[in-house]
């Protein structure tokens, strides 16, 4: 049989990674340094756009959101760190006591990290909507504890019926000294969204709330979607991807402890077969 030695059209460098591991997202990001990019948090990204020069730029706005496994967040964050970079991290309102969330926020804070809320308040108190605000004011002022908050983001409560961006029908968190929302404030006609929601850089299909609509189209039509992060990383060495890009990920995928990888794999692998049969059904 002959074998063609033509390369395979994509990745034929980052195929063998493990993916979502520490290692893969080191990699992911040294790939995007490699390329010129500049890594940056969400309020440095709302604030540098108010500078003259600043489209030109390469820009990754670093975005994680903090959904489970805090400790997972510590780690990504010193990786960046070891990079020299300094992202955004959105934390829920914490359940119970005694998580110790605290001490991981502080050392998040100390490695030079934007901390934000990453707010669910509308869907937690069953859509009433003054009941929420309250809710939503109680817990900024919480993680201002530890951090001079100036950024929210949504979490998605792909469960629940309510979505808690709806909040700011009512309310406008610019009076509570909030600058942006990543959802409401990015202007995705400049930026790409991409998320490793679902386990994959292309869930957007079956994401909930995870995932800009009005502008997806457009981005497939340009082929900017890919499966895998070595995909994503052949795509940025070819030069395919585009200037400005927001880059959300959820800490607690991204791990080089085998047992947890297994676990986190076959929890997506699950939760993907559901909204599929979900999506067949509706
Ligand atoms: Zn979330």
């Amino acid at each position: 049989m002959h074998i063609s030695k033509k390369s395979s059209t994509f990745a034929p460098k980052f195929v063998f990674m493990r993916d979502f591991t520490l290692d893969t997202y080191r990699a992911l990001l040294e790939c995007l340094q490699r390329h010129g990019y500049i890594l940056i948090g969400f309020a440095d990204y709302l604030k540098r756009k108010k500078q003259e020069g600043w489209s030109d730029e390469r820009l990754v706005v670093l975005r994680h959101d903090v959904d489970a496994r805090p400790e997972n967040s510590l780690k990504t964050a010193q990786v960046e760190h070891s990079l020299g970079i300094k992202a955004t991290y959105y934390f829920r309102a914490p359940k119970g006591s005694s998580n110790g969330e605290g001490d991981i926020i502080r050392a998040i804070v100390r490695l030079g990290h934007e901390i934000g809320y990453h707010y669910e308040d509308l869907s937690l108190c069953n859509g009433d909507i003054a009941q929420a605000y309250a809710h939503f004011e109680t817990y900024l002022r919480y993680f201002r504890q530890y951090y001079a908050v100036e950024t929210i983001c949504a979490h998605g409560s792909p469960r629940s019926k309510y979505d808690n961006r709806d909040l700011w029908k009512a309310y406008d968190y610019r009076s509570l000294g909030i600058i942006g929302e990543p959802y409401l404030d990015t202007d995705f006609s400049d930026v790409l969204y991409l998320t490793d929601t679902g386990r994959r850089w292309d869930g957007y299909k079956t994401a909930v709330r995870d995932k800009i609509p009005q502008f997806q189209d457009t981005w497939t039509a340009k082929g900017w979607t890919w499966r895998t992060t070595a995909q994503l990383m052949e795509a940025i060495e070819k030069g395919s991807t585009p200037a400005h890009i927001m880059l959300t990920t959820h800490p607690q995928r991204w791990t080089n402890d085998m047992s947890l990888w297994y676990y986190e794999w076959l929890s997506q692998t699950v939760k993907n077969l559901v909204k599929r049969i979900r999506l067949m059904s509706e």
